[in-house]
């Protein structure tokens, strides 16, 4: 297989090359002394971070990971992905090519209603919200999702749902305004079948946050960097049920 680059993908490399020595490392210090002075349980947003957002999308930098919106392959987008893992906790971040939201957006854009479009996909495409994904539960061996505990029923115009989640990126961050939540819907059905994901918006009744944990190590130590998300490790959690709007 060739694997040699494109002409759009070499171009768009040097210019995101450029964009990290530029903008992004010396950014690094300014962002960790924010993060330092205002200690692990503090989640606001640095605003070294809008900085870099705005002068990303200046360069052409934006949105790079889908091919419809970036122009890119995903071949000629993984030279792009292995760069900004150079700064894992910013430059993604920076040029809205961040877990989950990359994820979630897709998922959006695949299944998504043009309601959820309109509502969430837009303002996460614009980097103005961000989202989680809440699919690992604290009793259970989470990477098998035959084993996740969560119950999703659907009453009338409205899905109840009633579990606990942890470990979903970003949940302590008040940006994060929607969550897409696996549960059963159909715990009788064949094992691989039952499960379902519905969108959940923060501000849903019963929905709950009930504190962060460390990732590893103090924020600003390498492990933690590397997981790409300052606020991995939220734990959310519905211990009433939330009920969430059916579309
Ligand atoms: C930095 C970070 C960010 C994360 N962000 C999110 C997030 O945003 N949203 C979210 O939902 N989760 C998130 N997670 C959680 C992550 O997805 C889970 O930890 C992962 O899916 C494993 O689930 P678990 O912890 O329940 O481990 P388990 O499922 O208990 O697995 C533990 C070990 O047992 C093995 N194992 C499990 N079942 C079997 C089996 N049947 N046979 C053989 N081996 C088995 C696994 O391979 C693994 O080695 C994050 C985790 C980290 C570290």
């Amino acid at each position: 297989m060739d694997f040699a680059l494109s002409a759009k993908a070499e171009d768009v490399c040097a210019r995101a090359w450029d964009f990290m020595r530029e903008h992004v490392f010396p950014a690094e210090p300014v962002y960790d002394a924010w993060r330092a002075e205002r200690g692990h349980d503090n989640h606001e947003h640095p605003p070294v971070l809008e900085e870099l957002k705005a002068e990303a999308r200046t360069r052409g930098l934006w949105n790079l990971f889908h091919h419809e919106v970036g122009g890119l392959s995903n071949l000629e987008y993984a030279s792009v992905a292995e760069i900004t893992g150079w700064s894992p906790t910013i430059a993604p971040e920076a040029m809205n090519v961040g877990a989950p939201d990359t994820g979630n957006m897709e998922t959006l854009m695949l299944f998504g209603t043009e309601e959820h479009k309109q509502r969430w996909l837009q303002p996460l495409l614009e980097g103005e919200i961000r989202s989680g994904f809440a699919m690992t539960e604290p009793d259970v061996a989470s990477s098998d999702a035959r084993n996740i505990q969560t119950s999703i029923v659907r009453d009338g115009d409205e899905y109840v749902i009633n579990g606990r989640k942890w470990w979903t990126s970003g949940a302590a961050d008040e940006r994060c305004q929607i969550f897409i939540v696996m549960g059963k819907t159909d715990p009788e059905g064949a094992p691989h079948r039952q499960q379902s994901m519905v969108l959940v918006p923060r501000d849903t009744p019963g929905w709950r946050s009930s504190g962060t944990s460390r990732c590893s190590g103090t924020r600003t130590s390498t492990a933690t960097r590397s997981c790409g998300s300052p606020t991995c490790g939220s734990r959310c959690r519905t211990s009433s049920p939330a009920r969430a709007t059916a579309s």
